[in-house]
């Protein structure tokens, strides 16, 4: 089949004008201009018009689990009243209802031209239960807070649930092979420790014991609020008060940062496998402790759940200059209206208004590829990648780029693993 479009933006070299892209069953096998591809190509030829054809977006953080909180809990003073909040929510929940939210997410990611997702989930026990539409990353939310010293059996319980035969058809393909010893490798699967004031040091050490092991991946959400680094840094306010009343043991308070913490409990070794969601919060210390350890992980900001918390300046720029991988996600609907990144684009742009277009649909596409380590699968058009493609009406006068981050609606083209 040769797709057409006014305009074929590969994320992998200039747009295309006039352009096209020629598939076999789910792979991209060639891409260029309409009149070469056509000449080298047989099939089918279908003309998506005055549109750019585009990879499919990557959303590299959220938890479909609470898209039935949309519009539930109003914008709060304080990080930890939103916890408290969200907590008396999820109460209410039954699995049914986070059966339905999750559906109901994923088939909103998608009609926004979402094709992979990296979602959280605290049930993984309900995965089986669900065909995933889209590309997923399962990540299992791992919290010990009130069962601490039994790390091992958490993490080995969430792998369980997660085995790939539970998957959906439409996992990716291998690209690390496990080695005879090793069990049975989860390929879109990983862990994710919730964030150093629910999860134990121990905790994460274990995630990042087994990660290699097991060829999966880690995420966390780490130095999200003030809270968190007053907790932390201060041994003091609500987020401290809060977890010291439930029981946590609080010794780690008082003394460092987050980020000093995380950086502390792994390690020397590199962390490649962890997707780091937030960090709004770090001192100049911090950024100077990254700088130094020269360790690299990747970094998910959420624009429009970072406006409706007030958090602190993501420092983009400061992260960005030290080769950080950073890409957009939306976070959950307990925080942020719709699981649009086109929206998450624009709300990045509008603080950003230096950054290029372009980078910022990089931010979608091509990094998150890379935080997933799929960088040679999706994220581009480019032949042998999975053809997880989407048109957006695009008009010829104005930046293509410009017009992706601009476009407001849903998508009425898309292709999915070589699917319309
Ligand atoms: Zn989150």
């Amino acid at each position: 089949m040769i797709l057409r479009a006014r305009i074929v933006i590969t994320m992998d070299g200039p747009p295309i004008d006039n352009g096209a892209v020629a598939l076999s069953g789910n792979k991209v096998v060639d891409v260029g201009k309409f009149d070469e591809i056509k000449m080298r190509n047989g099939g089918e030829i279908v003309d998506v018009g005055e549109r750019a054809l585009l990879p499919g977006l990557i959303n590299a953080h959220c938890h479909l689990d609470y898209t039935c909180l949309r519009g539930e809990i109003p914008a709060q003073k304080s990080f930890t009243d939103w916890i408290r909040a969200i907590n008396a929510k999820k109460a209410k929940l039954s699995s049914k209802d986070y059966l339905t939210s999750i559906d109901e997410g994923f088939a909103e990611a998608k009609r926004f031209g979402t094709t992979t997702i990296a979602n959280l989930t605290a049930f993984p026990d309900l995965i089986p239960q669900i065909e995933a539409p889209i590309r997923t990353w399962w990540f299992a939310e791992l919290i010990d807070v009130r069962a601490p010293e039994h790390e091992n059996e958490i993490v080995d319980r969430a792998l369980e649930s997660l085995q790939p035969a539970h998957n959906s058809g439409l996992a990716p393909h291998a690209l690390f092979t496990a080695s005879a010893e090793s069990l049975q490798p989860a390929h879109n699967s990983g862990l994710a420790p919730h964030a150093l004031f629910t999860a134990s040091a121990d905790l994460y050490r274990r995630c990042q014991e087994i990660a290699p092991q097991r060829n999966i991946l880690l995420t966390t959400h780490l130095a999200e609020s003030y809270e968190e680094m007053e907790m932390f840094h201060d041994a003091s306010g609500p987020l401290y008060e809060f977890m010291k009343n439930i029981g946590r043991p609080m010794e780690d308070c008082g003394n460092e940062t987050p980020l000093e913490s995380f950086v502390g409990a792994l390690g020397d070794r590199p962390i490649p496998q962890w997707i780091v969601a937030h960090l709004n919060e770090l001192t100049e210390r911090d950024l100077q402790l990254l700088e130094r350890s020269k360790r690299q992980f990747h970094i998910v900001n959420c624009p429009r759940s970072h406006d409706y918390f007030k958090h602190s300046q993501f420092p983009f720029e400061r992260l960005h200059s030290l080769g950080f991988n950073i890409c957009l996600g939306t976070d959950s609907l307990a925080s942020n209206e719709d699981l649009s990144l086109f929206a998450e684009m624009r709300a990045f742009q509008r603080r950003e208004p230096a950054i290029s277009p372009e980078k910022i649909v990089k931010m979608v596409t091509i990094n998150p590829a890379m935080a997933l380590h799929q960088e040679k699968m999706i994220g581009r058009i480019r032949p042998g990648f999975c053809a997880d493609l989407i048109a957006v009406r695009c008009s010829e006068r104005d930046n293509p780029f410009e017009q992706l981050v601009g476009f407001d609606g849903s998508i009425d083209w898309i292709m999915l693993n070589g699917k319309m």
